[in-house]
C-alpha cells in the first residue's frame, strides 16, 4: 500500500483498502486481475465523495469481480477563474467510505505522475456533443475531462467506467472517446442522486453557505416545473423555458447561466420537447455553480 498520502491515524483503519499513487502499481494489479479473468468496474472521481458516488460504486460492485475508485482533483478540467483551488478535498473521509463500501483499490495520483513535464497530449473530442450546455461556458473544460479520463483507463484497464447521469454532457462525451478510440471499455451511465429536498448532490455543495444550500433545491423544483407544463400539453420549448425560468427567479441569489432543451442522445437543441427531451441547466448561488437536468 502506498501511505504516502495518508497520516498514520488512518493507515491502521484501511487496511483492506489499497491505495497506490502510481499508474504502474495500479496496472501491475488490474492485469492480474484480468489475466484471471475478473472483471473491473472502474468509477472516477474528484473526490469529496457523497451518496451520489457511492452508488456507482455499488453498481459497479454489482456487476464486477472488482471495483476500482480514482480520486484526483484534474487541474487540467478548470479554467483560470474556476474553483479548483477552492474544490472540497476530504481524502481521509473519503478512504473510510470507500473502505465501507469494501472497494479493493483507490488511484489517488499526484499532478506530477499524471502530468509529468514533457507531458504533450491533449485528447479532444469534437462535435455537437460538446458545443451547447456546460462546453459553451467552460472552454478547456471538456478536453481537460477527456485527456485525464484517457489516462485513467490506461492505467486502469477496466471493463466498465461508471459515471452519473448528473454530469451528463460529460457522460456523453466520454462514451463518444471510448467508441472513436476502441478503448474497448463498456461505459454504464447511472441515475442521479438528490439529497431529501432534490438537490442534485455533489461535492460542490459542501461550498453553499446556509442560506444558499436552502434556496438550492429551487433547480430541481424548477426543472420539475418544466416536465408537469409539457405534460399538461405545453411542448414548444421556448414555453416550456419559460416557465422554469419564472420558477428560479424567484430567488433573486440565483445565477442562471444556461438553460436548455436538447435531445438527451445527441444533446441537440429541440424546438418542441418530446418524450427522451432533456432539459439542463447551470446556475450560481453564493458563486458555486451547480449542474442538474431531468429526463423527459
Ligand atoms: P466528480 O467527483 O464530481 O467528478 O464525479 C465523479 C462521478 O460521480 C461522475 O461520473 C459524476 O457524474 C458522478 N456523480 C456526481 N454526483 C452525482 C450524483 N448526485 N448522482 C449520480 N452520480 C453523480
Amino acid at each position: 500500500m502506498c501511505l504516502k498520502l495518508l497520516p498514520a491515524s488512518l493507515s491502521s483503519r484501511v487496511k483492506a483498502l489499497k491505495v497506490l499513487a502510481e499508474p504502474d502499481l495500479i496496472r501491475h494489479h488490474t492485469r492480474k486481475w484480468l489475466l484471471n479473468s475478473q472483471s473491473i468496474g472502474f468509477v472516477p472521481t474528484m473526490g469529496a465523495l457523497h451518496e451520489g458516488h457511492l452508488e456507482l460504486v455499488r453498481q459497479a460492485r454489482k456487476e464486477n469481480d472488482q471495483v476500482v475508485v480514482s480520486i484526483y482533483v484534474n487541474p487540467l478540467q478548470f479554467g483560470p477563474q474556476e474553483d479548483f483551488s477552492k474544490y472540497p478535498r476530504t481524502l481521509v473521509a473519503d478512504l473510510a467510505l470507500l473502505e465501507k463500501e469494501k472497494v479493493g483499490l483507490v488511484f489517488t495520483p499526484s499532478d506530477k505522475e499524471m502530468y509529468p513535464e514533457g507531458f504533450s497530449t491533449t485528447v479532444k473530442v469534437t462535435g455537437s456533443l460538446v458545443k451547447g450546455l456546460c462546453a459553451a461556458y467552460r472552454p478547456g473544460h471538456f478536453d481537460g475531462v477527456s485527456t485525464v479520463v484517457a489516462k485513467l483507463l490506461g492505467a486502469v484497464y477496466p471493463t466498465r467506467l461508471y459515471l452519473g447521469q448528473k454530469d451528463s454532457q460529460q457522460a456523453a462525451m466520454l462514451r463518444q472517446m471510448i467508441l472513436d478510440l476502441d478503448l474497448g471499455v463498456e461505459t454504464v451511465i447511472c441515475p442521479i442522486v438528490r439529497e431529501y429536498d432534490g438537490l442534485a448532490m455533489s461535492s460542490r455543495n459542501k461550498r453553499l453557505t446556509l442560506e444558499g444550500r436552502k434556496i438550492a433545491p429551487i433547480l430541481y423544483k424548477a426543472l420539475k416545473v418544466g416536465k408537469s407544463v409539457y405534460e399538461l400539453g405545453e411542448v414548444e420549448t421556448a414555453n416550456v423555458l419559460s416557465e422554469i425560468k419564472k420558477v428560479i427567479q424567484e430567488e433573486k441569489k440565483v445565477k442562471l447561466q444556461y438553460l436548455e432543451a436538447v435531445d438527451s442522445k445527441t444533446l441537440a437543441p429541440v424546438e418542441r420537447i418530446e418524450k427522451g427531451t432533456m432539459l439542463a441547466l447551470a446556475a450560481f448561488i453564493d458563486e458555486v455553480r451547480l449542474i442538474d437536468n431531468i429526463v423527459i
